[in-house]
């Protein structure tokens, strides 16, 4: 499908990084997840920021809760300083989020995206045990500064940094190699030999679905047997829940399936609830062995992310109704999915909850089918190093209807790309 160049951000392109994506339109507006363009077209929106926007554009009472801030003169920058909205983010994180799950996590604001959690809780696992050395997995993505990046597993945008990176190594996922179902019974053999020569790691860093990786999406007695493996051998556990925390799986953390209990915790993306930046690094109280001013920013805990955030916690998260609703509406868009992929030989469903797309066998159909989507109305992104797989990820208030549009959408795409 071509490109239509209709923007001017096409004109401005030998002066702007504009990186627009592969949608060409220019956006003004948004409600849900229906976004308007200046070309008189709306579009159905199956992409939520990345994941930034878990429930949907310009959300009714998130943007009442803001407005009322700002217009009664609240703070909206105070760095360190104890403030009023701060503290109510705190105390209800705690009893809506911490409480129930029976989680016991000092959190910290480790500056204002993903990978400044990721950073922070690296610094941290090699402060506290002394050791250098992370494990990460095959297509893993945690970021892109420079210790975020060493344990991504993406070549092409790893090697622009220059290799090699930080001390850091990757070690197969779940279904690296498919039928593999030893686990980390290697790992366990060689850490526990004195003469392999491997050296036991600070952490490792792991995704419940590699949301940038193509989709897998590890099984939960492997992420069970990952914990007791850095249990035994006293490895830190890093759970980055950028992209999969926050509802996204159907439970606020991803991990709540699986039972296990990671040292470290990564939130970002949809904890301000409203698109607004924001990261929190969550870790065992035990853990927190920074000095004072060890890891700061200027940019750390916004006052307008805490109110919006505290808001979303409220709204969604003070019983279990809006996450057996996302659980039932991700059930639907599976069959939906699932039923696309019966059509073409080699095509499989990849993910979990509203995590979730198609692999299809043409590793360049995923691509394809997105064009082909937007043309037809949808924003559908993909994942994957060599962006096999079509990536669905709308926002956990989408409606059963919206759901349907969008994936008879991809299903149009699909049969005018693969015939
Ligand atoms: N970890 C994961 C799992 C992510 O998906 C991302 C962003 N896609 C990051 C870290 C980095 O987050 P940010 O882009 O906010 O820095």
């Amino acid at each position: 499908t071509t490109r239509p160049r209709t923007n001017v951000f096409e004109e401005l392109e030998s002066q702007v990084r504009s990186y627009c994506r592969s949608w060409p339109a220019t956006f003004t507006t948004a409600a849900g997840s229906t976004l308007q363009a200046e070309n008189g077209r709306s579009y159905l929106d199956f992409f939520a920021g990345a994941g930034a926007l878990n429930y949907g554009h310009n959300h009714p009472v998130l943007l009442e809760a803001l407005l009322d801030y700002l217009r009664s003169g609240g703070i909206v920058h105070s760095l360190d300083m104890h403030t009023a909205a701060k503290r109510d983010f705190l105390t209800t994180f705690r009893d809506r989020i911490l409480v129930p799950r029976d989680l016991d996590y000092k959190l910290m604001f480790p500056g204002p995206t993903g990978t400044n959690s990721v950073e922070s809780a690296l610094k941290l696992a090699r402060k506290v045990t002394g050791r250098q050395h992370i494990l990460s997995f095959t297509n893993a993505f945690h970021g892109m500064t420079l210790g975020a990046l060493s344990v991504t597993g993406n070549s092409m945008k790893r090697n622009g940094a220059g290799l090699p990176l930080t001390n850091s190594s990757k070690i197969p996922y779940d279904d690296y190699f498919s039928g593999a179902t030893e686990d980390f019974l290697w790992l366990e053999r060689v850490l526990s030999d004195s003469g392999s020569g491997v050296d036991k790691p600070a952490a490792i860093i792991v995704e419940t679905v590699q949301g940038e990786g193509g989709l897998s999406a590890a099984r939960p007695e492997w992420l069970r047997a990952l914990s007791e493996l850095c249990r035994t051998h006293e490895i830190l556990l890093i759970l980055d829940d950028v992209q999969a925390g926050c509802g996204r799986t159907g439970e606020f953390f991803s991990f709540e399936e699986s039972g296990i209990v990671p040292d470290i915790v990564c939130l970002s993306k949809s904890i301000s609830g409203f698109g607004l930046s924001m990261a929190l690094t969550l870790i065992r109280p035990q853990l927190d062995q920074w000095e004072p001013g060890e890891h700061n920013g200027t940019f750390r805990g916004q006052n307008t992310s805490f109110v919006t955030g505290t808001a979303a916690l409220n709204e969604f998260w003070s019983d279990d109704t809006f996450a057996e609703g996302v659980r039932e509406r991700a059930a639907e868009l599976h069959d939906g999915l699932a039923q696309i992929a019966s059509g073409y030989a080699g095509a499989v469903v990849k993910g979990r909850g509203f995590l979730s797309g198609i692999k299809f066998q043409d590793a360049s159909a995923a691509s394809k089918i997105a064009a082909a989507s937007y043309e037809r109305g949808l924003l559908v992104e993909t994942s994957g190093p060599e962006d096999e797989v079509l990536k669905t990820m709308p926002a956990l208030t989408i409606s059963s209807d919206e759901l349907r549009s969008g994936v008879d959408i991809i299903a149009a795409a699909a049969a005018e790309v693969l015939g």
